[in-house]
């Protein structure tokens, strides 16, 4: 099976779903990364304390090394998480608005590559100018044109994504009826490979993700997600696409689930202690 991560920013593929993606790379699905922007500008932290105290200082780190090294850190984490390739399009992280160009090569990419299962952030609210839900809606335009492309006129037939998995929906209801149906629906158990996912985090030490940072949004955010599914730390999915089954389906940890018990699975790795930032 191919996965593909198409994500706003370097970071985003590993802080939203590093920990899926690293369980299918050790299944031996192929792990395809797509990133939008070289992230030259998104959370300069560990240039901004510089700039606020020295702006002489600050000004000789330029935009080049900047962008260079936020691509070191992320060839770095997805080693860690055994990612098989990584695709740049390299656009200057001050997009506004979807644009058509960028949609036409997302969809070029998708056309080549032709990943099983889509992984993107949810488009939370279009009229905020958050660069990850114009992320998300050119990727969602992108997929419309892969699916109207024809042989004749465009050299390759149409490809359709079999789902997609969207990220960065902060709803934690447990069903179908609470909010109204706004709800991530699936939940991935990612406790046995959080040790990797905090490691690739580790890796963005430019935005300020090493150490405490890492630690605490994997405490708080999988941690959230891991509390609503029944397990110690899940990164939680809202799927585009409703499914089609021959049978009623339900999972082994739906099965296995004991909730009296949950709050002991819930907390039983010590994140920082067993994982403690290297060096
Ligand atoms: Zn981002």
């Amino acid at each position: 099976m191919k996965i593909m991560s198409i994500y706003a920013h370097p970071a985003d593929h590993f802080a939203e779903s590093g920990g899926t993606l690293a369980i299918h790379a050790e299944k031996g699905d192929e792990v395809v990364l797509v990133t939008l922007t070289h992230g030259g500008r998104i959370h300069p932290n560990a240039y901004a304390e510089k700039n606020r105290v020295n702006e002489a200082a600050a000004k000789q780190v330029s935009r080049e090394e900047i962008i260079k090294n936020k691509r070191i850190e992320m060839e770095k984490a997805a080693e860690i998480i055994g990612v098989s390739r990584l695709i740049h399009l390299d656009y200057d992280d001050n997009y506004i608005g979807v644009q058509s160009e960028i949609v036409h090569r997302i969809a070029k990419v998708i056309a080549d590559e032709r990943p099983d299962l889509l992984i993107t952030d949810y488009p939370l609210n279009a009229a905020m100018p958050d660069p990850h839900t114009v992320a998300s809606v050119m990727v969602l335009n992108a997929l419309n044109q892969v699916s109207m492309y024809l042989k004749n006129l465009d050299g390759r037939g149409e490809f359709w994504v079999k789902q997609v998995f969207m990220t960065k929906l902060p709803v934690f209801p447990r069903d179908a009826l609470s909010l109204h149906g706004i709800r991530n629906d699936l939940y991935i158990d990612v406790s046995d490979v959080i040790g990797k996912k905090l490691k690739a985090m580790d890796q963005f030490a430019s935005q300020g993700y090493r150490g405490n940072y890492a630690r605490k949004a994997i405490e708080s955010v999988d941690g959230i997600f891991g509390k609503t599914g029944y397990v110690n730390f899940a990164e939680g999915f809202c799927r585009l696409y409703n499914e089609t089954r021959s049978s009623l389906p339900v999972s082994r940890h739906m099965m296995e689930n004991d909730v009296l018990t949950a709050h002991k699975r819930y907390s039983t790795i010590n994140l920082r202690g067993t994982y403690p930032c290297e060096d």
